[in-house]
């Protein structure tokens, strides 16, 4: 098994959960399970994914909260073109249109993309990977990945696509478990966070930041949180 970031061939193991080994790179450090759950079990987990009602009750707090962090951002935007990257139900499509943005949103669940156009029929939505995002759809002034990267089996084809599709100084917010944070169980794989095959890959500042500037995106800055889990600002050079 390569790493998925840095294609290096050696790691540690961290040990295991839900039948799947945990590991760390040699070379970059980055965490993640091992084997990586193949195309047809990452189809039957999101194909068969419907939005419970515990996640619905919590609609109105998220699309306050995700209202909050575009606010804090959208002035270093360089236009209102907004994308959710793996926007679910379209809490954060409708954050972007009550905020001013021109919202749209992607997600690779099907159930989930027909839900938000149920529920927030103002915003503009795909449903299928970040490479099917279409053509005449453009490119993106502000892009808004929340609890993305971790389910990720190729890194590298998602922040292409990206990258691909952000505007020259785009911004990129991205929200992802911290599995370099002071809180991780020193046990590693007992962490939370950890369930493969949903969660497939866990990263800190360090391996985040790599990922993102090969594909030509700084880190703007991270921001605080007692909580395990990343908030990064990042900008399209
Ligand atoms: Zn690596």
């Amino acid at each position: 098994m390569t790493c998925l970031l840095c294609g290096h061939e050696s790691h540690k193991r961290l040990g295991e959960k839900n039948g799947y080994g945990i590991a760390e790179c040699d070379a970059c450090s980055l965490r993640f399970a091992t084997p990586t759950p193949t195309p047809a079990e990452l189809d039957a987990l999101y194909g068969a994914y419907t939005p419970n009602d515990f996640y619905s009750k919590k609609t109105a707090s998220k699309i306050a909260r995700t209202k909050r962090r575009l606010l804090r951002y959208m002035h270093m935007a360089p236009g209102k073109r907004f994308l959710d990257a793996g926007c679910n139900i379209g809490t954060g499509v409708e954050a972007g249109r009550l905020v001013g943005l021109e919202a749209h949103g992607i997600d690779i669940g099907q159930d989930s993309i027909d839900s938000a156009r149920t529920l927030y029929p103002e915003g503009r939505y795909h449903a299928g990977p970040m490479e099917s995002l279409p053509a005449d759809w453009g490119q993106f002034d502000f892009v808004y990945s929340s609890e993305v990267f971790e389910h990720l089996p190729e890194l590298h084809t998602y922040v292409a696509a990206l990258a691909a599709r952000m505007s020259k100084g785009a911004i990129l917010f991205i929200t992802t478990p911290d599995a370099g944070h002071f809180r991780v169980p020193s046990d590693f794989a007992s962490w939370g966070e950890v369930r493969p095959p949903e969660h497939i890959v866990y990263f800190s500042r360090k391996t985040l930041a790599q990922l993102l500037a090969m594909h030509g995106i700084e880190i703007v800055k991270f921001e605080w949180n007692f909580k395990p889990g990343l908030k990064a600002l990042a900008r399209k050079i």
